[in-house]
C-alpha cells in the first residue's frame, strides 16, 4: 500500500486544502481517502505559533503560497521565497526541499524550513534578527524570568559583600602593616619604621644636609628589674619614651630599637647639635622619676620611685663617612660603649670629647 497525498485548493471564495491519499489493493487503485482543511483553519493555527514581525508560510513545491501566518495574505504569482528581502529572495526552492529542513541565516536574521512528511510542502519561517532576543525571552515562563532576577540579584549582593570583605582587609592589613611598625609597649616607632623612615630621609639626599643618630641604652636596666620587678621595668621603659620624646622636635623620630635600646633620627643637625640634643635627652631622664603603680611592685621593691640613666652614643651620617642606617648605627653604638665604660650617663658624640658628664 502507497500513500501518496496530492492537495488542491477549491474555489477562490471558501479556499480548502484538499489531500488525497489513493487506496491500493494488489497493485491496483481501490479508491482514495480525501480530507479537507479549511485555509483560514491552518492560517489561524500558523499566526498563533509565530512570533511577532516573523513569518510562518506554507508552500508548495513551485513555491506557491498556500497558507501564511500574515494578515493579509495575497496570492503571489511564482515562488513566494521572492517576496522576502534579499538574500532569501534568492534561495533556490528546489535546493530547500532537496535538503529537506534547515536553518539559513544572514545579516543576523534567520530562515527556518521543513519539508512535510510525504507532502510536497514545505513550513518556512522567516524570523527577523531584532524579534529573536525578544522571542526568546518571551518563551520563558513568569517563574523561570523571576528566578533568573533573583539569581542577578544575589550575584549583585555577593559581588558587593565579596567587595566589602576585600575592603575590609585591606583596610585591615593596613592596620597590620602599621601595628608592624609601632612597638606596642611603649608606642613609639620600632626598628622597620627607623629603617623606612631612614630610607625616604636619604633619598635624593644633597651632601650638605646633615642626618644625626642618638643611641640610647639604660644603664643598668636589669637591677631595675632584679629590684622592682619586670612591669616595673616596663614602666621604666615607658617613661623614658614619654621623656624623649617630649625632648625632641616633631620631626625627629624615637624608636624603640630592641630591649632597652632606643634610636633618635634627628633630621638637619649636625653632630654637635645633636650632642646638645643627647645632652637634653640625658639630663631629662636623670632628672625625673618614674612611679610604677604600687599595685605592680613586689613587697621587696625599696619604694614606688625609681630613678634611673642613660648613655648616649651620637652620630652624624656625613661626617662620620656612613652611606647607611647600618653603619650610621654602629658608629653610634661604638660610642654608647665608650659612654658606659667612661662610667655611664654620658653622651659620646667624638670618642677624644667628653660632652656630658655623671650627675643627678
Ligand atoms: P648596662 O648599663 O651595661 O646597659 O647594663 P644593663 O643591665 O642595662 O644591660 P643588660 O644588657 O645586661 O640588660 C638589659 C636588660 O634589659 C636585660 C633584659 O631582661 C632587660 N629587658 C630587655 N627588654 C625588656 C623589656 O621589654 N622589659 C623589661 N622589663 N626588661 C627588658
Ligand atoms: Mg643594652
Ligand atoms: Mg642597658
Amino acid at each position: 500500500m502507497t500513500f501518496d497525498p496530492v492537495y488542491e485548493r477549491n474555489k477562490a471564495t471558501d479556499w480548502r486544502l484538499l489531500f488525497g491519499i489513493p487506496v491500493t489493493r494488489n497493485n491496483a487503485v481501490r479508491g482514495a481517502i480525501v480530507f479537507g482543511v479549511s485555509q483560514k483553519f491552518v492560517q489561524d493555527y500558523m499566526r498563533a505559533t509565530t512570533m511577532s514581525d516573523g513569518i510562518h508560510a506554507l508552500v508548495d513545491a513551485r513555491g506557491t503560497l498556500i497558507a501564511s501566518s500574515e494578515n493579509t495574505f495575497t496570492v503571489t504569482k511564482g515562488s513566494w521565497l521572492k517576496t522576502l528581502p534579499k538574500p532569501w529572495s534568492d534561495l533556490s526552492l528546489s535546493t530547500l526541499f532537496k535538503t529537506g529542513s534547515g536553518l539559513s541565516s544572514a545579516s543576523e536574521d534567520f530562515l527556518l524550513y521543513r519539508k512535510l512528511q510525504s507532502a510536497d510542502l514545505m513550513l518556512i519561517e522567516y524570523v527577523p534578527a531584532r524579534n529573536l532576543f525578544l522571542s526568546v525571552v518571551g518563551q520563558f515562563s513568569p517563574p523561570f524570568v523571576a528566578v533568573w532576577l533573583l539569581l542577578g540579584f544575589l550575584l549583585w549582593v555577593t559581588l558587593l559583600v565579596v567587595d566589602q570583605l576585600l575592603a575590609g582587609q585591606m583596610a585591615l592589613s593596613a592596620q597590620l602593616r602599621e601595628l608592624a611598625r609601632v612597638d606596642p609597649l611603649t608606642n613609639l616607632a620600632n626598628r622597620r619604621r627607623l629603617e623606612a623612615d631612614f630610607g625616604i630621609l636619604t633619598q635624593g639626599r644633597y651632601i650638605d644636609r646633615r642626618l644625626s643618630l642618638l643611641m640610647i641604652d639604660i644603664d643598668h636596666f636589669k637591677r631595675v628589674n632584679d629590684t622592682w620587678g619586670h612591669k616595673a621595668g616596663d614602666e621604666v621603659l615607658k617613661h623614658l619614651a614619654r621623656v624623649t620624646s617630649a625632648a625632641v622636635r616633631p620631626q625627629d623620630l624615637v624608636a624603640r630599637f630592641g630591649g632597652e635600646e632606643f634610636c633618635i633620627l634627628l633630621p638637619d643637625m649636625s653632630l654637635n647639635e645633636a650632642a646638645e640634643i643627647a645632652e637634653r635627652v640625658r639630663l631629662a631622664i636623670a632628672e625625673t622619676v618614674c612611679l610604677p603603680p604600687q599595685t605592680i611592685l613586689p613587697d621587696s621593691a625599696p619604694g614606688r620611685e625609681i630613678r634611673f640613666t642613660v648613655s648616649i652614643g651620637v652620630a652624624e651620617l656625613v661626617s662620620d663617612k656612613c652611606h647607611d642606617l647600618e653603619a650610621l648605627v654602629a658608629v653610634a653604638d661604638r660610642r654608647l660603649y665608650a659612654a658606659k665604660a667612661r662610667g655611664r650617663n654620658k653622651v659620646v658624640a667624638d670618642e677624644s670629647i667628653e660632652v656630658g658628664s655623671q650627675r643627678g
